[in-house]
Parts: C-alpha cells; structure tokens; sequence
C-alpha cells in the first residue's frame, strides 16, 4: 500500500527547525490534499487539521505519527523533530512570528510557539503576535502559503519594524 501512495505524492524537504504545522500545509498545498484527505490516506483519521492548530491533546501516538509520516516521505524520527520535545509546553495561540527570520528563510519555526520562547536569539528581537498593521492575528502556519498577513496583505518579512530589542 506504502508503495503506491507513495509512487504518485510529490514529497518536499523539511526546514530546520520547521513546525509540523507549516510542513504540513506546504506537503498538503503540493499535493493537492486537504487535511481530511492527508488523514484518510494515512489512516489516522480527522487528526492532521488538529495538528496543523498544534492541538497536541492528546498527544500524537508513534503509530499516526508512523503512518504520517509514511505518507509525507520523511522518518519517524524527522517528524518528531518538528513537534516540541517532551516536557516542553507549547501555546497554540497566538500564532507568533519573528519576521527577521523569516525573511531570511520563509517558514514558521516550531520553538516560535514553546511557552518558554520569549524571543528570537538569533536577531535579539521580540517575536510578533499579531500583524501591527492591521491588528489582525496570524493565521495557522499550514495556511502561509503567500507569507503575508491574511487581512492587510503586508508580507510577514516586512514586520520587522514592529520588533521591539530583546
Ligand atoms: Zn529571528
Ligand atoms: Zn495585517
């Protein structure tokens, strides 16, 4: 069965770093699936657009996250690596941002939801919890596929400005 999925899905490289959320939407939006059918072909049911809001209760078993990620092309283990490591608490609201890095490389990065996060350590800056411009929230890393704020249609890479020093 693996081998006939397998044979007509186009699979995408994971970011480093890279949420599960953001990963998801892009290997959805390549495919052509929505969440329900990335769930029905793997066998886990209505789970993935749950995971894509990094509803995480309960928490995924080994056995959907085996068969997801039979389905999406990676290993187990690469797949763990974009859920938060165990006895880190993640918040799934708000989505946050921090737009110098995403400039850099345009995806949403996991540890940008850890409770612990309080800002980006590599450009010293606060992270984002909403667009400045407009006031209106970020929308579920799945959902970023023009980069930009949902409402107002500034491109995330141009937030910095709203980045306060950390
Ligand atoms: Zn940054
Ligand atoms: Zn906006």
């Amino acid at each position: 069965m693996s081998t006939e999925i397998q044979s007509w899905l186009l699979s995408i490289e994971p970011f480093e770093g890279e949420s599960l959320s953001h990963f998801l939407g892009r290997f959805r939006r390549q495919n052509h699936l929505s969440p329900s059918a990335l769930g029905d072909l793997a066998g886990v049911g209505a789970v993935i657009a749950r995971w894509e809001r990094f509803h995480f209760n309960p928490f995924p078993s080994d056995a959907e996250l085996a068969a997801v990620a039979e389905v999406v092309g990676v290993t187990l283990d690469r797949l763990r690596q974009m859920l938060a490591p165990e006895g880190v608490k993640m918040k799934c609201e708000p989505i946050r941002l921090c737009a110098a890095c995403y400039q850099e490389e345009p995806y949403h990065r996991l540890e940008w939801q850890y409770q612990s996060t309080g800002g980006c350590d590599r450009h010293q800056l606060r992270l984002l919890s909403k667009c400045r411009n407009c006031q209106a929230k970020f929308p579920i890393p799945a959902l970023w596929e023009d980069g930009c704020c949902d409402r107002c249609r500034l491109h995330f890479g141009e937030m910095t400005k709203w980045q306060k020093s950390y």
